[in-house]
């Protein structure tokens, strides 16, 4: 667990035996199997994106087994798999949440920051906020799909990428090397262009061999405009660079709960000009997560992990902030 707002290269997860949660009314125990790991952890152990609480648990990539039900919980069972994401609750009665944008709803809480996450051997939540998982993943390979591919999937959409269009997609860690699979399978004839950090050999390859039409470095002139790009960044610079690189009326998706730096000063007429759009993604509703992990079943969507151990997640996490992490980082907590 996490006591204060730290440094990640101080390693402040703590280990620590806790009493088992008890499921109260429409909430399920769910007995851990993996959580992924994932950049939110490293803005909220930072502060960007500070738990409501402490000491919090993090981790919202929950792959595991209903352990028991509460009083009133009743579509699931014991034994059933399912997965937990970044949404934990919802008011369910304001416009958002009407409307099927309860991502954005102001009362929202969120799973390992205002509710204990994935980072442990056990949690509870919401029978309605349980996902059911395909059975064609294991639980290591599920845990990315459930943040990581979920909001992914999002940002997708919300990019309007359509069949023969060229999207651009800023930075290839554990969301973007699963919108690239996603794009390939509804867009036969799109293409992809990807845009790395020049040292990021091993994203590279990956983004080769999962089918970029394109691989360059972030800074680098697109070989033609991108209809769409889709940022995953943690920094501002991307941002200016993506749409620098857009095509006229074109759309950039930012894929990001913080920027660790600033979005640099924007030049209307370069960069703007023409009816060009920047959008962030914010949170994901439970939609995305019952459309998107069906379809990462059907495609089927393979992500790339890097397993660790539970008492492993401090150097996961510094992995992850230096650019090293290949793929998706899991923490295996349980067979
Ligand atoms: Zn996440
Ligand atoms: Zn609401």
């Amino acid at each position: 667990m996490l006591d204060n707002i730290s440094s990640v290269e101080d390693r402040p997860l703590r280990l620590v035996d806790l009493p088992m949660p008890v499921p109260e009314r429409d909430q399920i125990l769910v007995r851990i199997s993996a959580c992924g790991v994932c950049h939110t952890e490293l803005d909220e152990i930072e502060g960007r994106v500070p738990p409501s609480q402490f000491p919090m648990i993090l981790g919202h990539e929950i792959v595991g087994r209903v352990d028991a039900l509460g009083s009133a919980a009743k579509k699931l069972k014991r034994g059933d798999r399912v997965g937990i994401a970044w949404i934990n609750w919802t008011c369910g009665r304001c416009s958002f949440c009407l409307e099927g944008e309860e991502n954005l709803c102001e009362t929202a809480g969120w799973t390992g920051k205002d509710a204990p996450g994935g980072y442990a051997e056990y949690t509870v939540v919401q029978e309605d906020f349980a996902f059911p998982i395909p059975d064609e993943f294991t639980d290591v390979k599920a845990a990315p799909l459930l943040c990581a591919g979920v909001i992914g999937y999002r940002a997708l959409r919300l990019s309007g990428m359509a069949d023969g269009k060229v999207l651009g997609l800023y930075g290839f860690g554990a969301s973007a090397h699963i919108v690239i699979q996603v794009a390939k399978h509804k867009y036969p004839n799109g293409r992809v262009f990807v845009f790395t950090r020049p040292h990021q050999k091993e994203h590279q390859d990956l983004a080769r061999k999962l089918g970029a039409d394109w691989i360059g470095a972030t800074g680098d002139t697109s070989p033609e405009k991108l209809d769409c790009a889709i940022d995953f960044t943690p920094v501002g610079e991307p941002v200016r660079e993506a749409l620098r690189n857009l095509q006229r009326g074109g759309r950039v998706v930012i894929n990001a709960i913080r920027k660790m730096t600033p979005v640099p000063e924007l030049d209307y007429a370069e960069h703007l000009w023409h009816e060009k759009e920047v959008k962030s993604v914010a949170n994901v509703a439970r939609r995305d997560a019952q459309e998107f992990l069906p379809l990462a079943a059907e495609i089927p969507i393979v992500p790339e992990t890097q397993e660790f151990k539970l008492e492993e997640a401090n150097e996961a996490l510094v992995l992850l902030k230096e650019g090293r992490m290949r793929g998706a980082g899991v923490l295996k907590i349980a067979e």
